[in-house]
């Protein structure tokens, strides 16, 4: 492979998002990394929107091995500071749709960075969510028995 070349072994053809990383694509790049890249979402929520992706094609956080989730993840950290600092942001708000039904659109996990600003009038991660289920406590203890269960703790 060319130095400094798109691997195109770790692309999807039809991901906008491939695309941006192969350079097929314009993005407002702000940072990158060997395995990450972040850039200025196209339609932006807020001053400074930011979405940090893995380089390598992978649709859902789950998808991610665990070096790549920790790039993604240092760089989240990492950024998430900085930008409110370039934007003079109050706070931020770092979420990953993942999946359909979440409101994934672009099928490469993406998380977005979102600067805050007091009295902005936004809301915070909760309001992501339907209609807050009721739930006992013995239903809540099976749902922790179900997770626990399904993660082997
Ligand atoms: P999601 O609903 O989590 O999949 O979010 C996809 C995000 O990607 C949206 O906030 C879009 O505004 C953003 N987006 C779509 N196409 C582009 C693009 N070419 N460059 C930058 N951001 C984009
Ligand atoms: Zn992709």
């Amino acid at each position: 492979m060319i130095p400094g070349a798109p691997d195109r072994t770790r692309m999807s053809d039809d991901c906008i998002f491939c695309s941006i990383v192969a350079g097929d694509i314009p993005a407002r790049t702000v940072y990158e990394t060997d395995d990450v890249l972040a850039f200025l979402d196209a339609n932006p929520l807020a001053r400074g929107h930011t979405l940090v992706i893995p380089k390598s094609h992978a649709r859902h956080v789950g998808d991610l091995g665990s070096e790549l989730a920790s790039a993604v993840f240092d760089a989240v950290a990492e950024l998430t500071p900085r930008i409110q600092e370039a934007v003079d942001a109050d706070a931020a708000n770092v979420g990953i749709n993942d999946g359909e039904a979440a409101g994934q659109e672009i099928p490469h996990v993406h998380a977005h960075v979102v600067p805050r600003f007091e009295g902005d009038g936004g809301s915070p991660i909760h309001a992501v969510a339907g209609r807050r289920p009721d739930l006992s406590d013995e239903e809540l203890d099976a749902v922790a028995d179900e997770i626990a269960d399904a993660t082997g703790a």
